[in-house]
């Protein structure tokens, strides 16, 4: 008789893809659900910095093409908004009401742009880069050699920060605390590192806060910025890069238990037997540092989707702590983050 386990699993990134591929790997004849608010399938957003210098459209950052899903059997439901789990019925409540049924549900719900209280009144005012829309969004707003203005500047931000000039824009980068978030830098690093970035033609602006933001007059670059010491700049685009927060809202309520992200054993399983989580929204148990913590990139999210479709379908592997990414100058003076190398 076939297997009559229905996987969930909310998010269509890397983790809850590598996951969908390893459990039907692993269990044949059972039935297998993405679920994810997005539109599009699963494509590969460290590329959308390509935007910028070819044309290309959604259909290159594909990561597989719509045949896998059909030949794989597994079912991607998309513009589909989770709000809710509840965990003792094993269900998941959908936004537009409809209620779905797991056996095992895999949380792969990733994070958020994360925007700091005193930003929110200017977040209208600010351009995301997260999604393919919203990197679309920028290309089509940004004019040739325009300007764009990062507040922040984790690696995600500094990644296109680096594409941008090379493809000719001017970026200014205005860093906060979170700027190089997630890597953990030394206050003596972070000098060097400030000035490759000066070295590869960014143009850093340290030791200020945001007074205002405001719409350009018309004629005039797109948005104007007051800092607290009195200078202002224009821009075409302010981008906000300011980490990650995890995107987890719609488990409040379930009973499972969460800090900033849903907490996990090292077998990722969390508090409920039958929920697991792998990714950015997952905090792991890390026994040598006695605390739970996250570990980003892709390739630590791809090995847990990997180790929770394993555990899910009846193995016993953990997580083992992996050492932290370093940044690094290269001999060309280019700052260069681990992060940024894909395949
Ligand atoms: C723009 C961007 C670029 C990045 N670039 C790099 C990089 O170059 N190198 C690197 O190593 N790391 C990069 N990262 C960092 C990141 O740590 C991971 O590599 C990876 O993107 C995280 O994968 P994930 O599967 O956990 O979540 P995500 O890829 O974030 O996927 C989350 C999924 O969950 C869905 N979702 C969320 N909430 C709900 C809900 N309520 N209902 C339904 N669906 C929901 C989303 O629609 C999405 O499909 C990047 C992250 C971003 C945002």
């Amino acid at each position: 008789m076939g297997s009559t386990q229905h996987y969930v699993i909310i998010g269509n990134g890397v983790a809850g893809n590598e996951a969908a591929f390893h459990l039907r790997q692993r269990d044949p004849e059972s039935r297998i659900t993405i679920i994810t608010a997005g539109r599009l399938l699963f494509y590969s957003r460290y590329e959308l910095p390509r935007l910028f210098h070819e044309n290309c459209d959604w259909r290159d950052f594909l990561v597989h093409p719509v045949e896998y899903y059909v030949d794989n059997r597994i079912n991607v439901r998309r513009n589909s908004f989770v709000t809710h789990v509840d965990a003792d019925r094993k269900k998941l409540m959908l936004a537009h009401k409809e209620e779905i049924h797991y056996s095992q549900l895999l949380v792969a719900s990733g994070g958020a742009s994360y925007l700091p209280a005193e930003l929110d009144e200017f977040a209208p005012l600010l351009n995301g880069f997260n999604l393919y829309s919203s990197a679309c969004k920028v290309r089509d707003i940004l004019p040739q050699k325009g300007k764009v203005v990062m507040l922040g500047g984790d690696v995600l931000g500094l990644d296109l920060a680096r594409n941008l000039v090379s493809d000719g824009y001017q970026v200014v980068l205005v860093t906060t605390e979170q700027t190089f978030w997630p890597h953990r830098v030394e206050s003596d690093e972070r000098a060097l590192f400030i000035g490759a970035l000066r070295d590869m033609g960014v143009e850093v602006i340290e030791g200020v806060k945001i007074e205002r933001i405001e719409q350009g007059a018309p004629g005039m670059s797109a948005r104007h910025i007051q800092f607290d010491n009195g200078r202002e700049i224009f821009a075409d685009v302010v981008m906000p890069f300011l980490g990650l927060l995890p995107a987890a809202d719609f488990m409040m309520g379930s009973g499972v238990d969460f800090e900033r992200g849903l907490l996990v054993s090292t077998n990722l399983r969390t508090t409920d037997q039958n929920i697991w989580a792998a990714g950015d929204v997952c905090q792991i148990w890390s026994p040598e540092e006695n605390q739970y913590r996250f570990y980003y990139g892709w390739k630590n999210v791809k090995k847990m989707g990997e180790i929770a479709a394993k555990n899910m379908t009846g193995e016993d592997i953990h997580w083992e702590t992996a050492t932290d990414q370093k940044l690094f100058i290269d001999k060309n003076r280019q700052l260069i983050s681990p992060y940024w190398e894909h395949d």
